[in-house]
């Protein structure tokens, strides 16, 4: 197996994935077929760009039991791509009893040729209480070690699940557990029930809870994960792989979906996609055809629009704009917003992850932004940003007009009325307060992304983000004073007493408020009390 990756952002990559029947480009979805009822056609799926989908074992198993041997699972379905089988965990799930053992199951998926397969794992999804869940993860576990001498074949990729779902904690131990065992790929199931009640903050908890305690280089596959809204919150993540049958299921109950959400077909007057079902109907004309028709026709558009946003994903990656694709997605609904906002308390971790400099600027488009893993990042490297000996002097800059903030007009007119010696210069440390990076010294504003963004800086919270940093700053460091232009009484008071605790004295300058006048006078200012502190 060899799993190649090409290119990240936050946790999410562009990888190739080498298996038995060909390569599959990750992120990738894989749409679930149902061997006995083919809403779209497997060699429609094969046009539409997709290289590998995934199927019921236990389906194959009841239903075509002769034929998917004999010819193979591949033929069976009229697939040439990649097919992945899954065990039939969850119609266990549904029925609650299973009567096959994890012999049989891995047996049959070896004798039918599953290019990746998995191991016979307990739902913890259906549990009734976390006792139950945790029985069905140590039987998962339990299953998972005896799996490696059940095997006969060494040319199937196989799937290690991760349980406990929806106990975040539960999932940390089973992923910690199964991860040490030797498979090929990692999946995390269970998550079904969070997707269909919009919990996409407990989903973010669960996922992370999984990818933090999994092999950093194993793909990772995400069971059930419907709507194509969420595929970008999954790839950055971490998630490389997803199945959906949502384009089926929705189709059934006559349910259009778009990048946004969910409607009714009857509720339609236009068609806002160019797939070629759009193209040829309209909704009033798609109501006109027979019922098993408009079925198909449904989920054969619900099915573009869903491969179609894994090549926006593909596309942002390479970009190095996952986070932008997903502030934008987050908007589609409230409980998406939910689970970006509890992504960004992973903030500090994904930053490990992501690319430092990317190709474009970065954009800054609300309150969510600020917490982006670049600001993380920027916001850690602060703490421990060296400081000159000579230096015992921080001066606190408002924020200039424009960027680079060290050539801008205002630092220029400061400059002009400073006029101190280089020797009396070289004690001070400038920074810049940012609505977007909270504070940035004059020193490091060319370090990408400090000069590479664009964005509206009067973003909520700007103001306490920048005071949160500024009272980091000093803290972290040893100055002898702090000056401050007042900008604002209460955010002011918290600088104040960062200073008080670290001892260091603070003068608070009163500036006037046109621009030019304000800064000429900051300039005149710093000049007075660098005399005053050390004379000559
Ligand atoms: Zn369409």
């Amino acid at each position: 197996m060899s799993f190649e990756v090409r290119e990240r952002d936050l946790m999410g990559k562009i990888g190739v994935l080498e298996t038995r029947s060909g390569r599959i480009t990750t992120p990738a979805l894989l749409p679930v077929i149902n061997p006995t009822r083919l809403v779209v056609s497997p060699s429609l799926i094969r046009k539409m760009n997709c290289e590998c989908i995934i199927t019921n074992a236990m389906i194959a198993l009841k239903r075509l039991p002769d034929e998917a041997k004999l010819k193979g699972i591949h033929e069976a379905i009229g697939f040439d791509g990649v097919v992945m089988t899954d065990s039939g965990a969850y119609q266990f799930m549904i029925y609650g009893k299973l009567d096959v053992s994890q012999e049989d199951i891995i047996r049959f998926q070896e004798e039918i040729g599953s290019d990746i397969a998995v191991i016979l794992d307990v739902p913890s999804g259906g549990a009734k209480n976390k006792v139950e869940a945790e029985r069905a993860v140590r039987e998962t576990l339990s299953n998972a070690e005896k799996s490696f001498s059940q095997r006969r074949r060494n040319d199937i990729l196989w799937v290690g699940p991760v349980q406990g779902s929806p106990y975040p904690d539960m999932v940390k131990s089973c992923a910690a557990e199964i991860g040490k065992m030797p498979f090929d790929l990692y999946a995390i199931g269970s998550v079904v029930h969070l997707m269909e009640s919009y919990s996409f903050d407990i989903l973010v908890d669960v996922v992370m809870a999984a990818k933090q305690n999994l092999p950093l280089e194993k793909p990772v596959h995400l069971f059930g994960a419907g709507h194509p809204m969420m595929f970008s919150l999954a790839v950055a993540m971490g998630v490389d792989m997803f199945d959906s049958a949502a384009y089926a299921l929705y189709a059934r109950d006559e349910r259009y979906m778009t990048l946004h959400g969910t409607q009714n077909l009857s509720e339609l007057k236009y068609f806002p996609c160019s797939c070629p079902v759009c193209l040829e109907y309209t909704p009033q004309e798609l109501l006109k055809e027979p019922k098993e028709e408009r079925e198909k026709k449904l989920a054969t558009h619900n099915l573009y629009v869903s491969l179609s946003e894994v090549q926006a994903i593909r596309q942002a990656i390479t970009d190095g704009r996952l986070w932008e694709l997903l502030e934008t997605r987050s908007r589609s609904h409230p409980s998406l917003l939910k689970g970006l906002r509890r992504l960004c308390e992973y903030s500090p971790y994904i930053a490990r992850f992501s690319p430092s400099v990317k190709k474009r600027a970065i954009l800054f488009f609300g309150p969510e932004s600020i917490r982006r893993p670049e600001v993380t990042l920027h916001l850690e490297k602060l703490k421990t940003l060296p400081k000159p000996d000579e230096v015992d002097v921080l001066v606190i800059l408002p924020e200039p007009s424009s960027r680079p903030f060290y050539r801008s007009k205002e630092r220029k007119i400061l400059e002009g009325s400073l006029n101190i010696p280089e020797s009396v210069k070289k004690k001070i440390q400038f920074v810049f307060k940012s609505g977007f990076f909270g504070l940035i010294p004059e020193e490091v504003e060319d370090v990408y992304p400090l000069s590479q963004h664009l964005g509206l800086s009067d973003i909520p919270y700007a103001k306490e983000h920048i005071t949160t940093a500024t009272c980091s700053f000093i803290e972290s460091h040893d100055y002898k004073l702090v000056i401050l232009p007042i900008e604002d009484n209460q955010e002011d008071a918290k600088i104040e007493e960062a200073c008080r605790k670290k001892g260091v004295k603070l003068v608070k300058i009163q500036l006037p408020g046109k621009m030019k006048r304000k800064w000429k006078k900051l300039g005149e200012t710093i000049k007075e009390i660098m005399k005053s502190t050390c004379p000559g």
